[in-house]
């Protein structure tokens, strides 16, 4: 998961938001009364075993500045939804200000509500295994400290990542010391292709999937009745410093099973599921079974709406229906790295195979109607939960939803192109914009339109037509303003955090613009030292400007010392190619120096010319070459490009 965290713009850009609509209310009202809201056990399992909630609900860095506070939150109380926030996830809303330190089981306890995801702690014979220290190091800190405060004092003796995603790994430097890994004191363990997976989930796009992650979490909306309530996984992504401690022991067996402090895990491989590197445990001990982020009490994202390679719901569900043949019988309480955990035999056996059934439904019925030739938009109105799903809460959509997985289906088998040659080389978004609004009689004529559809609720089309006007005119206030009143109300009745916060903050966006804040990369230092040096080539050759590049070609040499690579990078038809292991005969010029050089350079901290002067690059041949390769790469540009005009230059 890529997290975009950043600071929420200012409250008092909630004041222009307006009040739920007759239609909205009407809507909320009709889920309310289809839901069992009478059944309260899951707010009984989410404060089952706490010892104590987190203090004051606030983590702060050492200077005081406040990186995550539950106290933003205190509007969701009460059980009755605002008419402005959908009543299911009002629910989850308030399950998720559960927070503090719980005892699972014997030797099983979780620290929840630190950040969006869980710190898991097992207790071993001498210290303890840690499982996913949470997204950044600062909230990571404060929640080891919190276990401490209230358990027995012992070391760390091992992590393990339950998967690639950064919220499971990001805040590893708060709870171990990298001189401890690096002595062997310390294990860290992940599934097999974990440090692949990082570089290709998050790495290549990694900008534009920050910038559209800001969206999906919130993370710049206000907290309120009218903004942010929640993020479907917990409360938000909490901020702060990111790293990441390689890892020092990849499970490579579908099962292997490995005792660890005198804890037995059974480590289940399930790649390609919810992450591209994942897998679940089982310890047979204490009869707990971590399904990770595989079964969660929610419908997860088969594409997240920050981007993602699609992901394999058929996959996903043969994994959770070995996890039931193997674990199920022998679990007497489930856990996963987000929410609470489910006890009792029945009650896992019953939860997984309604996860399993959720996810191979979805993907069924869309492959289902592909056979009969529909189209991802078409499929996504009429798949649904079926009876007997429908009306639980463990599957409902506050994460992924059904409208978006479909399509992700859909995309995963046949691409984002539906098949109809009409589709296949339109006008790009804005002359076609401009066409579409010319040919309707005019942006008057258009808003003149919408706003009478807009009194009947007909909020998707409003949006839908008011794109094109904003798309045509992206000067138009009074297109924006009701373009910005639709997603308002579609975000008021959306079911999912992850709708809501992108239709909330697509409608902030259309009143205030794009805020602009600092540039600053998407890549921290540590994930950038842990690529490899191929994908690290496949960074910079992204970077390339054609235009630049022209009539140029070059063969660079590489030799990296602390790593005992070479490489041949080859510069040519206005393409970066590169081998590693090769050392060309016909190179200009050859490069000696350090990846953490090169990496330092990247990450802008060290500048060419002065690591050339100081001799920490050093050149053999035309040493102008090196120079001349990087004043044909893009500088890093700011995240905050358009979402919701067309932006410059299209
Ligand atoms: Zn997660």
């Amino acid at each position: 998961m890529v997290t975009g965290s950043a600071v929420p713009v200012p409250a008092s850009h909630l004041d222009v938001a307006r009040d739920a609509e007759a239609a909205t209310r009407a809507a909320n009202a009709a889920m309310a009364a289809k839901l069992p809201f009478a059944d309260k056990a899951d707010f009984e399992d989410a404060q089952r075993g706490l010892i104590a909630p987190m203090p004051e609900g606030v983590v702060r860095t050492e200077g005081g500045t406040v990186l995550w506070n539950l106290g933003e939150y205190a509007f969701v109380d009460g059980e009755l939804a605002p008419a402005t926030v959908n009543p299911s996830l009002w629910r989850m809303a308030r399950l998720n200000m559960a927070n503090g330190l719980f005892k699972v089981a014997e030797r099983v306890y979780q620290l929840r509500g630190f950040d969006i995801s869980n710190m898991t702690v097992l207790e071993g014979d001498t210290g303890l295994v840690l499982i996913d220290p949470l997204t950044t190091a600062e909230v990571s800190r404060a929640a080891l400290a919190h276990y401490r405060a209230h358990r027995p004092d012992k070391p760390v003796v091992a992590v393990i990542y339950t998967h690639s995603h950064i919220d499971h790994y990001g805040g590893v430097r708060g709870v171990i010391d990298e001189a401890d890994v690096a002595a062997g004191t310390v294990k860290v363990i992940a599934p097999a292709g974990f440090m692949e997976a990082i570089a290709g989930e998050n790495v290549l796009a990694g900008p534009p999937m920050s910038r559209r992650a800001q969206f999906q979490f919130g993370t710049m909306l206000p907290r309120g009745a009218r903004g942010q309530v929640d993020a479907g996984l917990g409360k938000s992504v909490a901020r702060g410093t990111p790293g990441l401690i390689a890892p020092t022991q990849s499970i490579e067996q579908p099962i292997e099973t490995h005792t660890i402090d005198g804890i037995e895990i059974v480590f289940q491989l399930a790649p390609d599921t919810e992450a591209p590197a994942e897998m679940h445990m089982f310890y047979p001990q204490l009869g707990v079974l971590n399904m990770a982020e595989n079964a969660c009490p929610l419908l997860h994202n088969f594409i997240p709406l920050r981007g993602a390679v699609a992901r394999d719901p058929r996959i996903w569900a043969k994994y959770i229906g070995d996890a039931i043949a193997l674990y199920a019988p022998r679990a007497e309480v489930m856990i996963g790295q987000h929410h609470w955990p489910t006890f009792g035999r029945a009650a896992v056996l019953d939860r997984l195979e309604a996860q399993r059934d959720l996810y191979k439904h979805i993907h069924d019925q869309t492959l289902r109607y592909m056979t009969k030739g529909w189209r991802p938009a078409e499929i996504a109105e009429v798949v649904d939960l079926p009876p007997g799903l429908a009306e639980r809460w463990s599957v409902r959509g506050y994460y992924g939803s059904v409208s978006h997985n479909v399509k992700a289906v859909y995309q995963r088998y046949l691409s984002w192109y539906d098949g109809n040659p009409c589709n296949l080389h339109p006008l790009p978004p804005a002359p076609a914009a401009r066409k579409f609004v010319e040919y309707m009689g005019g942006a008057a004529a258009v808003i003149a339109r919408a706003r009478a559809d807009f009194a009947r609720g007909e909020f998707r089309w409003v949006a839908q037509v008011m794109k094109e006007v904003v798309y045509a005119e992206p000067g138009n206030i009074e297109a924006r303003t009701l373009c910005a009143d639709a997603l308002e109300q579609m975000g008021y009745q959306a079911e999912s955090a992850t709708w809501r916060n992108a239709f909330l903050y697509g409608a902030i966006e259309l009143r205030h613009g794009v805020f602009k804040l600092p540039v600053r990369g998407t890549l921290s230092a540590d994930t950038l030292a842990g690529l490899s040096t191929d994908i690290f080539f496949d960074l910079l050759a992204i970077r390339l400007d054609p235009v630049k590049a022209a009539g140029q070609a070059m063969v660079l040499n590489w030799r990296f010392t602390d790593r005992a690579e070479t490489l041949a990078l080859t510069l040519r038809h206005c393409t970066l190619t590169h081998r590693l292991g090769e050392w060309s005969d016909r190179a200009a010029a050859s490069i000696t120096t350090t990846r953490a050089t090169l990496d330092a350079v990247i990450l802008g901290r060290l500048k060419v010319a002065d690591v050339l002067a100081s001799g920490a690059i050093r050149t053999e041949g035309d040493g102008a070459r090196l120079a001349a390769l990087f004043d044909l790469l893009d500088q890093p540009a700011g995240l905050m490009f358009e979402v919701l005009t067309p932006g410059e230059g299209r």
